[in-house]
């Protein structure tokens, strides 16, 4: 398999400006054609480190990529530094230079000296044209390896990417790379990773436990030669995983409202949501969804206790014994939006999202109730952290995941 290398360059991705989403669409696109990325790196504008960084890339990898820098300004530099380590006179590319001028023309716009600059291309190389922008991308290929120069933004790079060097590059790859996400609720990174055992330390496909957003994932990764084959060998990997971790694995790929949504549809069953903490939140990620009507009609928002009364139903007295953020509130205002809604199951969130001066319930402390009137799912969370977005996205999950318990 081909190794390949990244290179970032740009003073700004250093500084912590924006994000280097362009590594991230690399990576993606290229361990899909089956080529190995090694390393990613990010260097600033400095011809001096970017010189050795590119040498050593080069010496040890069968490609490297380099991205940013092509533009017509003083510091952008990876064009000329990557010509010269190579020993490459740079030359005027007659059909970069009329698009260069045509790019200008329709924009009525002069075009300056330093942006003829970017019609000059190392000896030898194949020009990847820009269709959205003037830096040209570059694709050398000499002593058995591969250096490719694309431009810094993103929407420049995707479609150069795309449309021109993608097609060079499948000549390269010797195999495709499948990802997918086996997606757990209801159980930490730790316990999961604990019940794949082995699973962990297999190779093809790959195995590895990672946490994001109060979730934990598993992501099988297959190389093979064709995409068939590795979506049959994840695929038989993802069976085992999931008799492992039963009712914890709720879905492959898919997140868990389009789970709730589908089972619910699937039951011919309806859901109405009441929140509080989440402020709606719950009942937006569900009708994110199309066809979320089929399944969700009714949605409460009672911050104030009475709304929650009004609302609800929920009685003056277990407000003033037990609190608003309370069990008991939380089953009353789930049974209350039940009832007003005569859904065939009802939800409720009500919780700390931050910590208050009126109470000394801490921060973190969430109560969460669904039933569909017979039976009930109840659930507590204490996540001890003061953080609202956290807080309030983990009620969330938490929540719909109640529901899918309820309905599995
Ligand atoms: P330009 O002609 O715009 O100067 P360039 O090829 O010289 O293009 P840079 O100057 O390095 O590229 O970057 C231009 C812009 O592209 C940056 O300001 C940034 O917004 C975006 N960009 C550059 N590198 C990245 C990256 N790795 N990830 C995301 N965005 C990036
Ligand atoms: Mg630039």
């Amino acid at each position: 398999m081909q190794v390949c290398e990244i290179i970032n360059v740009g003073t700004e991705l250093l500084l912590g400006e924006i994000l280097n989403s362009n590594a991230q669409f690399l990576c993606r696109e290229l361990a899909a054609m089956g080529i190995s990325v090694q390393r990613v790196n990010t260097v600033g504008d400095n011809p001096q480190r970017l010189r050795e960084d590119f040498t050593l890339a080069l010496s040890r990898s069968d490609i490297v990529i380099l991205t940013g820098g092509l533009g017509p300004t003083q510091d952008d530099l990876t064009k000329e530094v990557v010509a010269e380590a190579l020993g490459l006179p740079l030359e005027e590319d007659a059909k970069q230079m009329q698009c260069i001028e045509e790019f200008f023309r329709v924009r009525c716009q002069p075009c300056v000296q330093s942006n003829r600059k970017q019609a000059m291309v190392p000896k030898g190389c194949t020009v990847l044209y820009n269709e959205n922008g003037t830096a040209p991308g570059i694709y050398i290929a000499m002593d058995r390896k591969i250096v490719v120069l694309l431009p810094g933004p993103p929407r420049e790079l995707k479609h150069m990417f795309n449309h021109a060097l993608a097609p060079l590059l499948q000549q390269c790859g010797d195999g495709v790379i499948v990802s997918h996400h086996l997606r757990t609720m209801g159980i930490g990174e730790g316990r999961m990773a604990e019940l794949c055992g082995d699973f962990l330390d297999s190779t093809n496909p790959t195995v590895a436990p990672y946490a994001k957003d109060g979730e934990a994932y598993l992501r099988i990764s297959a190389a093979a030669a064709c995409k068939t084959q590795a979506e049959d060998m994840c695929a038989c990997t993802i069976k085992k995983l999931q008799n492992v971790l039963g009712n914890y694995a709720y879905s492959v790929d898919k997140p868990l409202e389009q789970v709730v949504l589908e089972l619910l549809h699937a039951q011919d069953k309806t859901l109405a949501i009441a929140e509080s903490c989440t402020g709606g939140s719950i009942c937006k990620r569900l009708t994110d969804l199309p066809s979320a009507s089929r399944v969700f009609g009714w949605g409460f928002v009672t911050y104030a206790n009475e709304a929650k009364q009004n609302l609800l139903n929920v009685s003056r007295e277990t407000i003033s014994r037990f609190g608003a953020v309370s069990a008991e509130c939380a089953q009353e205002m789930a049974q209350g939006a039940l009832a007003r809604s005569g859904a065939s199951l009802a939800l409720a969130v009500t919780g700390m999202a931050s910590p208050a001066d009126d109470t000394n319930k801490p921060a973190g402390l969430i109560f969460l109730h669904a039933t569909d009137g017979t039976r009930h799912k109840s659930l507590k969370l204490e996540t001890g952290r003061s953080d609202r977005a956290y807080n309030r996205n983990v009620a969330a999950k938490q929540a719909l995941d109640l529901v899918r318990q309820l309905l599995i």
